[in-house]
């Protein structure tokens, strides 16, 4: 499907990504390989799909947006991710080069998404569990990017960040959230706000709880 992947890349730097490390990862991961088959002829639209248990791969231009926030911030290190979901974001970010660990608290998709990755030889550490929690074993992280809508900055999270290490997260209600970009210095945190975006509810311990599937 590379032409169908060639198409979502240029329809990505329409929409205004224009990192080129960014495109030439979108260029480079199979998309299709993470979406079930009844998804797979429309893995390179622009949209966001179901993976089960009532979750989503987030659609490419999401991906791409967050991604990007994180290279022209911490372009090299090791990056943490909270929710798994199908393992793309994942393998994007190991694509760009990234020592990437990534926690999923859901046990199908957890095993789903380490399948894949495993299959395609990609360098994740992969955790279940509530990822609200982070990976206090791995810590410090150089970048960390939250998959899911966080009621509010998660700060055992911030707190596992490398100084002047980055977390970029969604953070709002669970109709809509503000991307935020939360940057530490020292004891201190930057904060910068960009575009509103809609997530499924990020769970556990510093999210909704665990009843928003
Ligand atoms: N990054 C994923 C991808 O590339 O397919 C998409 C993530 S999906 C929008 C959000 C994911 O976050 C879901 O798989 C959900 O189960 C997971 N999630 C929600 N709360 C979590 C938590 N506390 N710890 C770990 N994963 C969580």
């Amino acid at each position: 499907m590379a032409r169908e992947r060639q198409e979502m890349v240029v329809e990505l730097e329409r929409y205004g990504i224009s990192n080129a490390r960014v495109l030439d990862a979108f260029l480079t991961v199979r998309r299709h390989l993470f979406v079930d088959a009844q998804s797979r002829p429309y893995a390179y639209s622009d949209n966001a799909m179901p993976i089960g248990f009532g979750q989503t791969i987030s659609q490419p231009y999401t991906v791409a947006y967050m991604t990007s926030l994180l290279v022209e911030r911490v372009p090299s290190g090791k990056v943490l991710e909270i929710g798994t979901g199908s393992g793309y974001q994942a393998a994007i970010l190991a694509g760009l080069g990234y020592r990437v660990y990534t926690i999923e608290r859901i046990a199908g998709l957890y095993a789903a998404a380490g399948r894949v990755l495993d299959a395609l030889d990609l360098p994740v550490q992969r955790r279940l569990g509530d990822g609200t929690l982070g990976w206090p074993e791995e810590a410090p992280f150089d970048g960390i990017i939250v998959t899911a809508a966080a009621p509010h900055e998660p700060n055992t999270l911030m707190n596992q960040l490398a100084d002047g290490g980055v977390m970029i997260v969604p953070v709002g209600d669970l109709g809509s959230q503000q991307m935020t970009v939360i940057r530490r210095r020292g004891d201190r945190f930057e904060h910068e706000i960009f575009h509103s975006f809609a997530f499924v509810p990020l769970c556990g311990r510093e999210g909704w709880g665990d009843n928003n599937e």
